[in-house]
């Protein structure tokens, strides 16, 4: 293992290291940059958690467009929530907005609390995306450890072992906090999240334009391929469903809502069964062909869910009534403004023939 010269930066070399790059290199045009509110920052913070700027662009403006203020996403049905956030995935984080915006404005009057510990309070903001409301849209110190940040802190300062850890996350907490600076916060806060995404990236960092490449441990020792240390593997369990196709005499398809909690909540989905002999008992359907089709793996982050779509036809569709959740039939030709699980979105597709959807898990 080669070792470079390396020196360490202290917290006020290090912020003005950061702050310097980013005045000449940061990006200052993002949509949700150009009102720094509390409101279009939190948006903004929650739709870019485990998604790409490029991604999240188009969905934040559609979003914005249609709930401008913390107000009209309180009064807005979940529904449509969730329709504007079909294809963004992981939905518990449009469930908890539409949650949190309905605290803020009947329990604070539209107007976001300014510490950390009360947003915190709010369901689906963590630590990390309270510091980043409060720094940008209030210039308040207040630290951020999200995924790019970590990655940053992880390879400059050698922080081995998953951040998953208590240990690991402490030691990244603390190194986040003691380089935070006092002034000009909330550009500090854009600055790290931009050097994480376009310099200190996953593979391939670009460390010859990295400001913080003279103190970087990682680099110095050639281990920027190797830290932060990835979460131990574990085997993905796979679970099995079969989700039925039924339609009735329009060509419209039956679709059934899923409970507000638990994998895709609250959203449409069709009606499913692990066997299809359990559809009497468990659906109330009575089936009389059942024709399977080609099989599709949808990933989540902890299983692999493989699904049968099976297009049926019921013995009585009349007067078969499903049994349990609320049931609506969809029209493919003219799609209601419902929020889609996202395989169920490309089934939907596949089957009316129309292309790709571009969704995500
Ligand atoms: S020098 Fe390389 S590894 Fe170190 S912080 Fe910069 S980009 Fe990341």
């Amino acid at each position: 293992m080669t070792s470079l010269t390396h020196i360490e930066m202290t917290p006020d070399e290090f912020h003005s290291a950061v702050l310097e790059w980013f005045d000449q290199h940061g990006r200052k045009d993002l949509p949700w940059q150009q009102e720094k509110l509390a409101y279009n920052t939190w948006i903004s913070e929650i739709m870019l958690q485990q998604t790409q700027v490029a991604t999240v662009i188009p969905y934040y403006q559609r979003f914005m467009q249609r709930f401008p203020d913390v107000h009209c996403l309180a009064e807005a049905h979940i529904d449509e929530v969730l329709h504007l956030w079909t294809g963004l995935g992981y939905y518990a984080r449009a469930r908890n907005l539409h949650k949190a915006a309905n605290i803020v404005s009947n329990d604070f009057g539209g107007e976001f609390p300014l510490s950390v510990d009360e947003l915190e309070k709010l369901p689906g903001i963590g630590r990390s995306t309270a510091g980043a409301i409060l720094s940008i849209s209030s210039g308040r110190r207040a630290a951020i450890l999200d995924g790019n940040v970590k990655r940053v802190l992880a390879r400059c300062y050698a922080v081995e072992g998953w951040s998953g850890q208590t240990a690991v996350q402490k030691k990244l907490w603390s190194l986040a906090e003691q380089n935070t600076p006092h002034h000009r916060v909330g550009d500090y806060t854009q600055a790290m999240m931009d050097l994480g995404a376009t310099l200190c990236t996953r593979s391939k960092p670009s460390c010859l334009l990295c400001p913080l490449q003279p103190s970087c441990k990682a680099f110095a020792l050639g281990v920027t391929d190797k830290l932060p240390s990835p979460k131990p593997k574990k085997v993905q369990p796979v679970k099995q469903t079969q989700m039925l196709i039924i339609r009735n005499d329009e060509g419209h398809v039956l679709l059934a809502q899923r409970p507000p909690s638990g994998i895709w909540g609250g959203l449409w989905s069709l009606p499913e069964v692990q066997d299809l002999r359990d559809a009497p008992a468990e659906l109330g359907l009575e089936i009389a062909t059942a024709e399977p089709l080609e099989p599709l793996r949808h990933t989540f982050s902890h299983y692999h869910l493989d699904i049968t779509p099976v297009l049926v036809s019921l013995k009585d569709p009349i007067n078969c009534v499903m049994e349990g959740p609320p049931t609506l039939w969809y029209n493919t030709r003219q799609p209601q403004n419902i929020g889609l699980a996202a395989p169920v979105k490309k089934l939907l597709h596949t089957i009316t023939g129309a292309s790709k959807t571009g969704d995500k898990p």
